[in-house]
């Protein structure tokens, strides 16, 4: 299903503060930062090899990165795994049995699409799937 781990997202209090470890002191190269209305988070991709870190700074104490970073502080939040054809995977999951927070792919960053796994089915590690636009 898949073979290659598009990201791991990491939450953050604030992303002008965060991104200069990555980029300056790690040397990574910084791809630019968005908003994802979808998920009232504000979002920043550093290249590492053909994966990325993804930072994640809430914009509103209702997103779920919000939440977060309440319970648990800045930290590891999700792997996103890259996938073909996010349906495809989707459904194949559903079949498997796997628990999924999201049924139905929505839109994240750079255009892609992406479902959350329900951590209860994951082990505790909150797992996306993505496929990228490109
Ligand atoms: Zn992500």
């Amino acid at each position: 299903m898949t073979d290659k781990i598009n990201h791991i997202g990491i939450a953050v209090k604030n992303l002008e503060n965060s991104i200069p470890f990555y980029r300056d002191q790690l040397g990574m190269e910084f791809e630019g930062s968005e908003d994802v209305a979808e998920q009232s988070v504000r979002v920043a991709f550093l290249k590492v090899g053909e994966s990325r870190i993804e930072l994640l700074e809430p914009t509103s104490p209702d997103s779920p990165v919000a939440k977060f970073l309440e319970r648990s502080g800045e930290g590891i939040h999700h792997l996103a795994y890259e996938v073909a054809d996010i349906e495809v995977a989707l459904a194949e999951l559903k079949e498997k049995g796997v628990r999924l927070i999201d049924e139905q792919p929505r839109g994240g960053a750079h255009g892609s699409l992406i479902a959350f796994l329900h951590p209860k089915a994951t082990g505790g590690v909150l797992t996306e799937i993505c496929q990228s636009r490109h």
